[in-house]
């Protein structure tokens, strides 16, 4: 009997690499698919950077993820970049077509497909809080979902204005940076409030963003990046308020959905992925 001992390899590479739980939620997905693909989880040092992408081009990987610190600087070893990982000006998931190796974005994309399980982003005008790599994420993502007004709320005034121009400038929504100085009142004419802030990801799971809880309405979308824990104490309250709510979980569960896609062409479960997440009790 012919038997085929090389397996197809994925992976990440980023530092620190030992608290990522990416690879326990892509192996359980090539499981449910019946692939016999594995998914390598590294600490790839900053100067090692390039040559692990050598090392992985070499090895014909069919792809691969970069988180902190890598997300910038891996675009000069790369050989193009998809539309939002352009604007963005940040890669997490790396694709090979053919002998070249592409830069994609899928932190954003992964939110919007988590958030149209909750509501549909077209035409709505929404609030996003923080300006890092995850809110400009988000915010350039929801502007090219046809989100038509954001407003990007952020203590440090200078990245919070540089978000808002960005978007501004490369999408067709409307953008403003508004001041975060106190507790932040939401307008009543808010659809979606977006946090995308550090603040309540593990440990420090009581801390509450700034945020003037009584300004949220029934009719508000309010969803979080932080998928630790899952139901954050902004999520909590939203939801005793009446709010519909999406989580940070299904953000990162949705950025493997689109990976997988990328590398193999085929739809993984998000049910599984979850699952598999739930069980390592983050
Ligand atoms: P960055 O370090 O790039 O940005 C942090 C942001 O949080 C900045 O806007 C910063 O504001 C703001 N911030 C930090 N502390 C406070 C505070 N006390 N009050 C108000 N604002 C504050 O981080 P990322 O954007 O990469 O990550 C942000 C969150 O998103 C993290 O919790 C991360 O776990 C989560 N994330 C989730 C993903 C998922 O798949 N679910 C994917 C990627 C990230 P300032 O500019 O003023 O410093």
């Amino acid at each position: 009997m012919a038997h085929n001992f090389l397996v197809p390899l994925t992976g990440s590479f980023a530092m620190p690499a030992a608290e990522n739980p990416t690879v326990a939620m892509i192996e359980a997905a090539y499981r449910a698919l019946g692939l016999d693909w594995r998914y390598l989880n590294c600490e790839v040092a900053p100067e090692q950077l390039g040559a692990a992408v050598r090392g992985a081009r070499a090895m014909g990987w069919r792809g691969f993820n970069c988180s902190i610190p890598h997300k910038v600087a891996v675009i000069e070893h790369l050989d193009g970049l998809g539309e939002s990982a352009r604007i963005i000006g940040a890669v997490n998931t790396i694709v090979r077509r053919g002998d070249a190796l592409i830069g994609e974005n899928t932190d954003g994309q992964g939110f919007v497909q988590a958030l149209r399980a909750v509501a549909d982003p077209a035409g709505k005008t929404a609030l996003v809080f923080g300006a890092g790599g995850a809110a400009r994420a988000v915010a350039v993502e929801l502007a090219l979902a046809g989100v038509t007004r954001i407003g990007i709320v952020n203590r440090g005034r200078e990245r919070g204005a540089a978000l808002a121009e960005l978007v501004a400038r490369h999408t067709p929504a409307e953008a403003r940076h508004l001041p975060w100085d106190g507790s932040f009142r939401i307008p009543p004419d808010t659809d979606l409030v977006v946090h995308a802030t550090s603040v309540g990801l593990f440990p420090d799971v009581d801390a509450m963003p700034a945020i003037d809880v009584s300004t949220l309405l029934p009719t508000m979308v309010v969803a979080d990046g932080i998928h630790n824990p899952p139901l954050t104490r902004l999520l909590r309250t939203a939801r005793e308020r009446g709010c519909a709510v999406a989580d940070g979980l299904g953000m990162l569960v949705n950025q493997g959905v689109i990976g997988i896609r990328h590398w193999t062409g085929l739809e993984a479960d998000p049910a599984v992925m979850r699952a598999a997440l739930l069980a390592l009790e983050l």
